[in-house]
């Protein structure tokens, strides 16, 4: 299948003749999410099929992948992470709609378009970000930053001894005999 960078989906066959369309291709760089940005270690691929269910309605499912980057909670370096999200959407089509419209009624959840262009960087991104994992560590045992001077503990022995907090160090005082 030929990979395009553009993300979308021509579905004009689809809603004259039924059946499934199916497209795959590449994001490039980054995922982005308003003024966040997900950088992209190599390109992230992706493939979906859209199929007619009955009447106006389709079904939408695809998979993307990919290596983001994502800072280490602790010493804060560009971690490859890799991502594998599946995710499926009813669809609806709406005659003359111009922009792709989410409806959430009672139990039921679909996506409204108008346009045989689908654009699929929103569910795309949707879906990959969703996968991504809250934090990450660079390696088992990442040794994190220096609170003091802020040096790098796996790359450098700055010296400086992380303060301990223990609740039972004062109560050892208090019973020396112990
Ligand atoms: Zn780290
Ligand atoms: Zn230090």
């Amino acid at each position: 299948m030929e990979h395009r960078e553009v993300a979308s989906i021509n579905l004009a066959r689809l809603l004259r003749e039924g059946g499934t369309a199916r497209a795959a291709g590449v994001v490039r760089e980054a995922f982005r999410v308003g003024e966040e940005r997900f950088p992209l270690e190599g390109e992230a691929t992706w493939k979906v099929a859209v199929s007619a269910v009955g009447g106006d309605e389709y079904w939408l499912s695809g998979e993307v992948e990919g290596v983001v980057l994502m800072e280490c909670r602790r010493c804060l370096k560009p971690t490859p992470t890799p991502i594998h999200a599946h995710f499926q959407h009813l669809l609806r089509y709406q005659q003359g709609l111009s922009e792709v419209v989410f409806h959430e009624e009672a139990e039921e959840e679909y996506y409204a378009f108008g346009e045989p262009d689908l654009n699929l960087l929103p569910f795309l991104t949707e879906a990959f970000v969703t996968e991504m994992p809250y934090t990450v560590l660079c390696q088992e045992g990442c040794k994190g930053l220096c609170p003091v001077c802020g040096a790098d503990r796996n790359l450098v022995d700055c010296g400086h001894e992380p303060e301990v907090h223990h609740p039972f160090l004062g109560l050892k005082d208090l019973l020396p005999e112990l």
